[in-house]
């Protein structure tokens, strides 16, 4: 199978006060299917302008760039929408949320783009809801429900139509540390069953969750490496080989 991101030699520079910023210099990446995998590096070290790559919401101004061995760096406007809709689910740091539709119906709406009949679309939405623990939450506004609950939303709406990709930037960023710890819970639920996932931070413990880390400083990939402790995991031992 064709690896499901594949970049080679991909830049992204943009203009700042009179001279030119390189946010993504040159990063030829590889990643497969079912992959968990933290992009980290200080505040400006280009996290999120790889994650716009990436995530076709931003062109790369050189390089090459396949998804799914697909050719997508230079798809229209029109294209990558299209792509962007169908095979990946975004998750930023603030939730945002449509306020004037209960949480189902913000969950519903990739299923509306999609095409989706109504009962089929409401009846994989409130799967999607079950799965992040929000069933009993359905037809809350936004605004009645906690910050935490609300990023459960946005997980349940990215991975409703069970995209090929799930990008998160600093998913946590704007949560206490125990509401942080229960959505990045649900990211290793996620990887259990089986999902791809990058999630950008400049957060230890956040990146120490995911099970290979690239490290990236001006735009360039500094260090790409297992998370630590995911890689020296010894193998199973029976217990009954115990004396
Ligand atoms: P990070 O997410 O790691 O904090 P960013 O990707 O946001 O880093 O930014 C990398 C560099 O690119 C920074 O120097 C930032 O100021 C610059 N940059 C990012 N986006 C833009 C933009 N739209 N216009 C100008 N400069 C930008
Ligand atoms: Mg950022």
């Amino acid at each position: 199978m064709q690896p499901l991101v594949r970049t080679v030699g991909i830049s992204k520079s943009y203009p700042s006060g009179g001279t030119i910023v390189r946010a993504v210099s040159n990063v030829s990446l590889t990643i497969e299917h079912g992959e968990f995998v933290a992009i980290r590096g200080r505040s400006g070290s280009g996290k999120s302008s790889l994650m716009n790559l990436l995530g076709l919401l931003d062109r790369p101004d050189s390089g090459r760039y396949a998804l799914g061995g697909r050719e997508v760096a230079k798809l229209s406007e029109g294209g990558r929408a299209a792509v962007r809709s169908r095979d990946i689910g975004f998750i930023f740091q603030q939730p945002a949320l449509l306020p004037r539709a209960t949480a189902l119906e913000n969950v519903e709406l990739p299923l509306v783009y999609a095409g989706v009949p109504p009962s089929k679309r409401r009846r994989t939405a409130k799967e999607a809801l079950d799965r992040v623990g929000l069933a009993d939450r359905s037809h809350h506004w936004p605004s009645q429900l906690s910050g935490g609950e609300q990023q459960r939303v946005v997980i349940a709406r990215a991975t409703v139509n069970d995209p090929a990709l799930i990008l998160a930037d600093e998913p946590t960023g704007s949560l206490d540390s125990v509401t942080g710890n229960e959505i990045l819970s649900l990211f290793e639920t996620l990887h259990h069953d089986g999902h791809t996932i990058i999630v950008v931070t400049h957060a230890t413990e956040v990146a120490d969750r995911a099970r290979r880390q690239i490290t990236l400083h001006d735009g360039r990939i500094i260090k790409d490496a297992a998370a630590p402790g995911n890689n020296l995991l010894p193998a199973p031992i029976a217990m009954d080989s115990f004396p």
